[in-house]
Order: C-alpha cells, then sequence, then structure tokens
C-alpha cells in the first residue's frame, strides 16, 4: 500500500532509522528535524500520516497535534508518536491532541509497520468520506439532520466469563445496560440479534493461542451482517507486539496492552465510537442516495433506470425455474387534456394518486416503476396469462372505479388507462428476453388504444 509520511525528530539517528524501516515497506517517506520545516513540507505534500517524537522539549509538539486535529483541512492525517515515557499521563496526553499510539524506543520493527498500514487504511476511509461530504454538501444536501447518536452497543468478549478481567469489567460498566461480557469462542448472544454491537473489545489476555483465537473470530464478525460493520479494539498480553501486530493486520481498528489505564482503554473505545458513528451515517448517505437514483421524485415509484436492470435478472430468474412472467404497460388516456383543462399542478396530483392506487393493488414480488411521463410498467413475475389478465383487469378498475378528487371546488374527474400485456418465459429462449416482450406490450398497449381505450389488450404471442 503506498502513503506519504512524515518524520519529525529531532534526533538525527532516530529520524534515519525510522526513514530506513518505512521506505523499505515502499512508503514515500520524508524526515525534518523541526515543526518549521514540518509546516513548510506539508504546504508542499500533504502526508497521509505523521510519525513525531514526543520527547523533544524544545518544542510544543502536544499543541502542534492539536491543531492539526482541529484543522478540517489536516483532520483526517493519521498521527503517530514516538520516544515518550511509556506511562499512563504520556499515553493519555497524546491520545488527547489526536495522537493514535504512542511506540516507545525501541520501536518494534512489525508493530510499527502493521500500525502503519492499519492507520492508513483508516485515513483512507475517512478521506473518502471527506470528499463525499463535502461534495454532498455542495449539492445542498442537509446531512446535520440525520446524525443521531443512538446509545453505543458494546460487546466485550474475553476467554472465561466466569474470570473477567476488572478492565474488561470498567469498559463493561461504563457502557451499562447496552454492554454485554461474552464468551470469546461463543460470542453470539442469544437476544435480541436486532442490537447488533457498534464495537467489540476483544480481550486476548487469557486465551491459550491468541492468533489463532483473533483469526478465528475476525473472519467470523466479517461474515455476518449483523457485525461486518462494527469496529474492534483488541486488548493483548503486554509486551505481546506480534500479536498486536498480526491484530491490526486482521482488520482491528486499534489495539492495546493489557496493563495500559482504564482511561486510555476508554479514551480509545470513545474514538472507535466515534469512527463507527461517521461510517454509519455514510453508509446511510451512499444508500438514500443509491435510491434516489433510482425513484421517480413526484410518485416514489421506481424509475426506468431501476427497471431495465430488475427486468434481465427477472428472465434470467425466471429461465432457471422455468417459469412465466407477464409485462404490462399503462398508459393514461387522454391525459395531454387532463393537463390543458386543469392545469399541471391537477395533473401531478392526479398521477400521484394513480400510482399509489395502482401499487397498492399488486402484490409484493410485483414492480411497478413509472417509464415515461404517464406511463408506467409493471411486471409480474411467476404469472401466467391467465393471472395477468386477472391484475391488468382489477388494476384498470381500480382507475375508471373511483373518479379522482380535485381541488375542493370542482367535481372529481373520471380517468381511465389503457393496458398492454405481453407473456415472457414460456417456451423459447427468445422470450426470455425482456426488450423483446416489452415490445410486444407497447405493441399491444398501441392496440388497446386504437380499440377506443379504457380497456386491456394482449400481445398475440411471445415469439
Ligand atoms: P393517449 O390517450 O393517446 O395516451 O393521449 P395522451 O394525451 O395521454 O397522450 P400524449 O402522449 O399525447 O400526452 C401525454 C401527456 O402527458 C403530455 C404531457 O402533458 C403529460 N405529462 C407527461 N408527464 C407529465 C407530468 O409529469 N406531469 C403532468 N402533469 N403531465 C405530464
Ligand atoms: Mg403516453
Ligand atoms: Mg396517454
Amino acid at each position: 500500500m503506498s502513503g506519504r509520511i512524515l518524520i519529525i525528530d529531532s534526533v538525527a539517528t532516530n529520524r534515519i532509522i525510522l526513514k530506513v524501516k518505512l521506505l523499505s515497506a515502499q512508503y514515500e517517506v520524508t524526515a525534518v528535524s523541526n515543526q518549521l520545516q514540518a509546516q513548510a513540507e506539508m504546504d508542499h505534500d500533504r502526508p497521509d500520516l505523521i510519525i513525531v517524537d514526543l520527547a523533544d522539549r524544545s518544542e510544543d509538539r502536544h499543541a502542534f497535534c492539536a491543531a492539526l486535529r482541529d484543522d478540517l483541512q489536516t483532520s483526517d492525517i493519521a498521527i503517530l508518536g514516538t520516544g515518550t515515557a511509556n506511562t499512563a499521563k504520556a499515553r493519555l496526553a497524546a491520545l488527547d491532541v489526536g495522537i493514535k499510539d504512542v511506540l516507545p524506543h525501541p520501536i518494534d520493527d512489525a508493530f510499527l509497520l502493521a500500525r502503519v498500514r492499519s492507520l492508513l487504511r483508516i485515513k483512507n476511509v475517512n478521506s473518502e468520506i471527506w470528499v463525499r461530504d463535502t461534495a454532498g454538501r455542495a449539492l445542498g444536501f442537509e446531512d446535520e439532520k440525520r446524525t443521531f447518536a443512538h446509545a453505543a452497543h458494546v460487546h466485550l468478549l474475553t476467554a472465561s466469563t466466569a474470570v473477567v478481567p476488572q478492565i474488561i469489567r470498567d469498559t463493561a460498566d461504563s457502557y451499562s445496560p447496552n454492554a454485554q461480557i461474552l464468551p470469546l469462542d461463543r460470542h453470539v448472544p442469544l437476544g435480541d440479534p436486532l442490537a447488533s454491537p457498534d464495537l467489540y473489545v476483544i480481550d486476548t489476555t487469557g486465551v491459550r493461542d491468541p492468533q489463532d483465537a483473533l483469526f478465528r473470530l475476525s473472519a467470523d464478525l466479517r461474515s455476518r451482517t449483523a457485525t461486518r460493520l462494527a469496529t474492534q479494539l483488541v486488548i493483548v498480553p503486554d509486551g505481546a507486539t506480534e500479536v498486536a501486530a498480526a491484530a491490526l493486520d486482521l482488520g482491528a481498528d486499534d489495539v492495546v496492552m493489557a496493563s495500559v489505564c482504564k482511561a486510555e482503554v476508554g479514551h480509545r473505545c470513545e474514538m472507535l465510537l466515534q469512527q463507527k458513528r461517521k461510517l454509519d451515517k455514510f453508509h446511510t448517505t451512499v444508500k438514500d442516495g443509491l435510491k434516489a437514483a433510482v425513484t421517480d421524485p413526484l410518485t416514489g415509484l421506481y424509475n426506468r433506470r431501476y427497471a431495465d436492470p430488475y427486468l434481465k435478472a427477472l428472465a434470467e430468474k425466471t429461465q432457471q425455474a422455468g417459469q412465466e412472467f407477464a409485462i404490462m404497460m399503462i398508459d393514461i388516456d387522454h391525459f395531454k387534456a387532463v393537463n390543458d383543462t386543469h392545469g399541471h399542478a391537477t395533473g401531478d396530483a392526479i398521477l400521484r394518486t394513480l400510482a399509489a392506487r395502482l401499487r397498492k393493488n399488486l402484490r409484493g414480488i410485483d414492480l411497478i416503476a413509472r417509464v415515461g411521463g404517464e406511463e408506467f410498467l409493471v411486471a409480474l413475475p411467476q404469472s401466467s396469462r391467465d393471472m395477468a389478465e386477472l391484475t391488468a383487469d382489477r388494476l384498470r378498475k381500480v382507475v375508471n372505479g373511483t373518479p379522482f378528487d380535485l381541488r375542493s371546488d370542482q367535481a372529481p374527474l373520471n380517468i381511465t388507462v389503457s393496458i398492454g400485456v405481453a407473456v415472457g418465459g414460456a417456451e423459447t429462449v427468445d422470450q426470455f428476453n425482456t426488450d423483446a416482450v416489452c415490445l410486444l406490450a407497447d405493441g399491444a398497449l398501441y392496440a388497446a388504444k386504437s380499440a377506443g381505450r379504457n380497456q386491456v389488450s394482449f400481445a398475440a404471442s411471445a415469439a
């Protein structure tokens, strides 16, 4: 994975050793000795990750990092700290200004590289979210309304629920009543399957072979829909840097040694939950965006963009199952005259009501799409000609049977539709060509119009 890394360290040998390690892992690396040079470098080339030595007392590194975190333009740059005393106080002071982790000297190579890979991965996701957010704001999407922060659900997995380490107990308490302590090897709770966790805290301290357990667990969590998007914090036995490195490479979002203080675990949990909320919001926005792209805004029905691939998939499925399907084209009769007489707004209101009536009178598995101004396409899976005929007649009657209300000072308006139907999927392969079946339905619609409108017409045969 490529990535641009900036090292800030006042000690030349530290800079050189770190630079060599990262260069050999194919990163683009620049090393500077002070913050002024770092700033000049950043103005020129924005890094993805900064590794900063915290031992230097001549400059305020903490303020420097806090400023980067608080500036929207640089807030997605990941920061790692080195050189500080490995005390709870020093670690917390670093986390407090947005530094993701502190690596004490001598730096463990395998862990350093695993941490760098993991941070760059997360940074890439954050940059992507930033781009979409910015584009969304430029398009006028108001995203603040979507941000609701539900109470975080936390699952804490540990070797044995009979002997739970204090740190797990404390963390569970701080998320009570939405926290559950579960055995690591049987972690799927029996309770509400919808209460999928936002965060897993995975304690590997009492586990016999932590790497093997993590390997199996991460594969399992990533394969389930309910657990796939949860973030993960892994707690490893003190000094087990190789387990920590493996955890990060297996996709854990963060990792920490077992002896760190309760406040540090709490801080890391909060950071992960913040990231999870951001990701949730992002997924909702993408989902809404996709939905908007295939939905007709006037009627709420699917549009042609959705109907086309849907029909292809329907034909394929029907062919595999040896079934039949029907396609209907429904067109409002003399709709131009309605607009001309009552105005476009009334025409719109009628389109909306009519669409709702049609949709209400179809099965859940049927598809209805608005494919033209006053034209609708209906696909009936698993339907013979007889069933299609019944359905078409019913639809015609739900339109012409009840006049459409206009403004209160106007009499309700009688509206009718003409319907053309074609059945696909009977014998020949060609009949599974949905374009051909749609054309036949179009032809049948034309025939219904010519025969006087307000009627259903069938295509002679789907050849
Ligand atoms: P026919 O019975 O032959 O189908 O006659 P028609 O008047 O319905 O057909 P034509 O194709 O001549 O006109 C369709 C009209 O539908 C023209 C247009 O004003 C109206 N229309 C199309 N889209 C909309 C829309 O979104 N809102 C409104 N109000 N009218 C629409
Ligand atoms: Mg038309
Ligand atoms: Mg029409």
